[in-house]
């Protein structure tokens, strides 16, 4: 088994985020829930704890730069380093969003903005604050929660054409792309970098449409977040193997 490491999950308080860091901490590893909600985050923390894991929490708004930056202080003080970004908060509209009905020709750019902030700039954002802490790391990684819903392979024959689609579904586009970029500059420094899609899983982000479970959901995250150094990186994967991007 590999050494137990420092993974710092973010939107870690709830759906696959929460399932990811519960399947982390019982493999031994201690886990740093990021949310924006440091009371749920904390929530969170205390029923993983109580389930024997080593789980703490963090105030970490991945839109905030000032409260990512303070998140990675907190995790520097703590640990001294970072061995694992999980890079998994999305959302999938503005709240209060309705476009029921309607086309993406209809979508208001504002909403779109408003996905890209947190899917893509979000991430953008975190990976760059936390980048140093890993560089400590004798195995870094970084795992971006993306999905095949953004695969430009099959986006033409996605059924969900409405203008909430609109931002979502590009913004994943973007986080793959965004992932194998990094993916070809950080591996002179052994930093692997890899995007997973955790399938079509059933929580508030699709009003529990899925057909997943969340902890069925989180084993792609898993993996990639847990792989030696001298796995892969640049990929894109889901639990039934390489996904086209
Ligand atoms: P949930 O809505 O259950 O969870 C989303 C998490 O992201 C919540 O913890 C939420 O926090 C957090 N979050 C949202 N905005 C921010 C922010 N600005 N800063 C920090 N955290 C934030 O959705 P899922 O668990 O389904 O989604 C997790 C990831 O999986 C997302 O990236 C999603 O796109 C991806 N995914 C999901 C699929 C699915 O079928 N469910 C399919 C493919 C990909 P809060 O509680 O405060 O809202």
């Amino acid at each position: 088994m590999m050494n137990s490491m420092i993974a710092l999950v973010t939107g870690g308080n709830k759906g696959i985020g929460r399932e990811i860091a519960a399947q982390l901490a019982e493999l031994g590893h201690t886990v740093v829930i990021g949310a924006r909600s440091i009371e749920r985050a904390e929530a969170t923390a205390a029923e993983l704890r109580a389930n024997g894991g080593e789980v703490t929490a963090v105030a970490l708004d991945v839109t905030d730069p000032a409260s990512v930056a303070a998140a990675a202080g907190q995790v520097e003080a703590r640990f001294g380093r970072l061995d694992a970004l999980i890079n998994n908060a999305g959302i999938s509209h503005q709240p209060g969003a309705d476009f029921a009905g309607q086309l993406p020709r209809s979508a208001d750019v504002d909403h779109v903005r408003y996905v890209f902030e947190t899917n893509v700039f979000g991430v953008i954002t975190v990976t760059s604050a936390f980048l140093p802490l890993l560089r400590r790391s004798s195995a870094p990684r970084i795992v971006n929660v993306s999905s095949s819903a953004g695969s430009l392979a099959s986006i033409s024959d996605f059924a969900n054409t409405d203008p909430v689609a609109l931002g979502y579904v590009p913004s994943k586009t973007a986080l793959t792309a965004v992932t194998m970029m990094y993916a070809r500059d950080l591996v002179g420094e052994g930093i692997l970098v890899n995007a997973v899609c955790p399938g079509f899983v059933a929580t508030d982000l699709n009003n529990h449409r899925g057909i997943r479970t969340p902890a069925e959901g989180a084993t792609s995250a898993v993996r990639m977040a847990t792989i030696d150094a001298n796995g892969p990186t640049g990929t894109f994967t889901d639990d039934a193997g390489p996904v086209a991007w």
